[in-house]
């Protein structure tokens, strides 16, 4: 038969070793209206006191540079700055970047993303494409109040993710200094280096030639030079 414990006495466990010493309640304690009532003089004291909440939002917060909302791709002169490398896309780790690479032939970077979309449903906020984006092109926004009434409106296409850098300044200052602090002279980040041709490497641009057939060139270019320099 299952012994009868004795239920007045707190059983010993692990965690409370020490029941003996717990405290027992005095007389007003016991009465608890004290203890409300010194609550209560607490809370009103409290009304006096400097305020650190914000009424939104109606009052918007703003954030520090280091703060990461939502990514946003850097509009730069009226164009996205992104190459559609797709680096961003394989860093993701909810696989929340998708996009669809183009070339143009008049500009000098030749190539651009067709479409970008960002299922916001998915992202995690972690900041990884932008860690990974060579083209300074994607980057977390102050944007934190994201509203969406249904699935689609949460899948945001290039139009909506466009932001000019001007209105990003805090951001890519922010970003240039921490990146420079943390790898030193192996990044010095420079913003023309943000347009990579390799027709402008080129030093006899043959449009009619194939890009395999372009880096084949810039390699035997490259070579030539780097035999020249060392035979100097
Ligand atoms: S912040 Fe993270 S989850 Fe969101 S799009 Fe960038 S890499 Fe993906
Ligand atoms: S890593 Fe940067 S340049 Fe490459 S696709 Fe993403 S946003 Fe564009």
């Amino acid at each position: 038969m299952a012994q009868i414990e004795n239920l007045d006495k707190p059983r010993a466990n692990a965690l409370n070793q020490n029941y003996e010493r717990e405290r027992k309640l005095s007389f007003s304690e016991s009465l608890y209206l004290p203890e409300i009532l010194k609550a209560l003089w607490y809370s009103f004291k409290q009304i006096f006191q400097p305020t650190f909440t914000l009424n939104y939002p109606e009052e918007k917060w703003d954030p520090p540079a280091i703060f990461r909302g939502r990514p946003v791709l850097v509009e730069d002169d009226g164009k996205e700055r992104c190459v559609a490398c797709g680096l961003c896309a394989r860093a993701c780790p909810p696989l929340a970047i998708s996009m669809q690479a183009n070339e143009d032939a008049d500009d000098p970077k030749e190539r651009y993303p067709d479409f970008f979309e960002i299922n916001m449903l998915r992202c995690i906020y972690c900041g990884y494409c932008e860690e990974v984006c060579p083209e300074e092109a994607i980057v977390m926004s102050k944007d934190y109040d994201i509203v969406f009434e249904s699935r689609e409106e949460a899948i945001y296409d290039k139009q909506r993710l466009l932001v000019p850098k001007e209105d990003l300044k805090e951001r890519l200052d922010f970003l240039r200094e921490y990146k420079n602090r943390q790898f030193g002279k192996f990044w010095d980040f420079q913003e023309e280096n943000n347009i990579h041709s390799v027709r402008d490497r080129d030093r006899e641009f043959n449009s009619g030639l194939s890009l395999v057939e372009m880096l084949e060139q810039q390699k035997s270019n490259d070579k030539t030079k780097a035999d020249s320099d060392w035979a100097r």
